[in-house]
């Protein structure tokens, strides 16, 4: 194994750190005081910015206009942009987007791709993603009442979906609905495309989020579909292919999360290191003189660097084997990661006092919005017993029960 940085990320990686510390860190201030809308005007510079120096898109293969990096070269840049909340909205690979592109890049027809794909490549739309029902637990997907039935040239989808991050100001939404209930359960959905301004779709609310509804992309919204009216032709991939699908986006969308969230351990390390190397608790006594701080840093450099060195050493196994075969390390990293986060971002916080806690710095909306990594995408508890499982089934004792996934 080997996990060097390749030449060719070798100046990228700096040059991406240095432009993320010019020129989106300084938008972070609008964004935390006035919102994803008032921040958007110099957002938008940021992105023209980004594609002038050739980095947009830098999860895309180059024939459709991105960088054209692997996994783990991602990875790398990926840890870059998560310094700030903003950097991957400015490379247009910010969730759940970058999730749609890939998906779409792999199942979707030529018509599809013209209407749907080519927007979102361009960053002249968004997207969402709406699985999750406030009815049934999200933990075991297969569960779910929105349906799609057929009627004529179109699918009727009616149902009710929360978390669907995004979703205000997105131009489509992928939902996913039963179009098939007497299948076997992971092949009863579909993936199905709902342009935003269908009639019967409609956004609820934005849910508050830990006193946070947000707006635009940096959101998530409660939607309804009643009686909304689709054309066949916009169901993505085969009819019951819906779980496979989204079996193929969560591999590699995992490391995406565990590498963001990497970024956002280093920006809130060194936010912690700056201030406990400054903050004098009297005259010339500074707070990093005092060793149960010493001992946070010692512990976050050592928890940053290992989940580091899991997750590459997981894109690694990936590239190499698959994503099937890499699915115990997938889900271990899924949940250390997002407790190694956890961990780092409080630590910070605790180390600023009041002023990690105030929105004139990063961590608190870190914390706000973060904390959700150990639920999204699979809650710890369910990668948790699925490693435990396939552990113990070495030593002979089988513990598959009915509810997972
Ligand atoms: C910020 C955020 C963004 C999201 N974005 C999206 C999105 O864009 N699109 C979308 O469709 N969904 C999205 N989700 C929803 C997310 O996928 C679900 O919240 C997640 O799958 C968990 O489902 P649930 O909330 O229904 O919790 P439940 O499934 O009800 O689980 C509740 C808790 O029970 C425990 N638990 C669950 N299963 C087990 C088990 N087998 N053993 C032991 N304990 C268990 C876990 O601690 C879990 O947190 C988002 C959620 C959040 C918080």
């Amino acid at each position: 194994m080997d996990f060097g940085v390749p030449d060719k990320l070798n100046d990228v990686l700096g040059e991406v750190r240095r432009f993320v510390e010019a020129q989106i860190v300084p938008l972070e201030p609008v964004f935390l005081s006035s919102g994803f809308n008032a921040a958007l005007p110099q957002l938008q510079q940021a992105r023209t910015n980004v594609k002038a120096l050739g980095w947009w898109l830098p999860q895309i293969p180059t024939e459709h206009g991105g960088m054209g990096l692997n996994l783990m070269e991602y990875g790398l840049l990926s840890a870059e942009l998560g310094r700030s909340m903003l950097g991957h909205f400015c490379f247009n690979c910010q969730a759940p987007d970058a999730g749609n592109m890939e998906i779409l890049l792999r199942f979707s027809t030529d018509d599809q791709r013209e209407k749907f794909l080519l927007p979102l490549l361009a960053g002249e739309t968004r997207s969402c993603f709406a699985m999750t029902e406030p009815e049934h637990a999200g933990s075991n997907p297969v569960w779910m009442s929105t349906s799609a039935v057929k009627d004529g040239d179109n699918y009727v989808i009616n149902g009710h979906k929360w978390y669907t991050s995004a979703a205000d100001g997105a131009g489509f939404a992928i939902v996913m609905a039963v179009t098939n209930p007497n299948a076997e359960p992971h092949s009863r959905a579909s993936m199905i495309i709902v342009p935003a301004d269908t009639p019967g779709y409609r956004i609820v609310r934005k849910i508050p989020v830990m006193g946070d509804s947000g707006e635009g992309w940096a959101s998530h919204a409660e939607v309804r579909f009643e009686e909304c009216r689709i054309p066949k032709s916009n169901l993505l991939g085969e009819e019951g292919a819906g779980f496979r699908i989204a079996q193929d986006r969560l591999g590699p969308g995992r490391i995406h999360h565990c590498m963001r969230w990497i970024g956002i351990c280093e920006r809130s390390f060194d936010l912690m290191c700056r201030h406990a190397a400054t903050r004098e608790l009297s005259p010339g006594r500074q707070l990093g003189t005092q060793e149960i701080v010493q001992a946070w840093i010692a512990e976050s450099r050592a928890e940053i660097d290992a989940a580091r060195m899991m997750v590459l050493k997981t894109a690694w196994d990936i590239e190499q084997n698959g994503a099937k075969q890499a699915r115990d390390s997938i889900s271990l990293i899924k949940f250390h990661v997002a407790g190694v986060l956890q961990r780092v971002v409080d630590r910070a916080i605790q180390t600023l006092g009041g002023l990690g806690m105030s929105d004139d710095m990063p961590l608190a909306y870190f914390y706000r919005h973060e904390r959700a990594s150990r639920i999204y995408d699979g809650p710890d508890e369910v990668h948790k017993q699925a490693v435990a499982r396939r552990i113990m089934q070495n030593y002979g004792l089988n513990l598959r029960s009915g509810t997972e996934k």
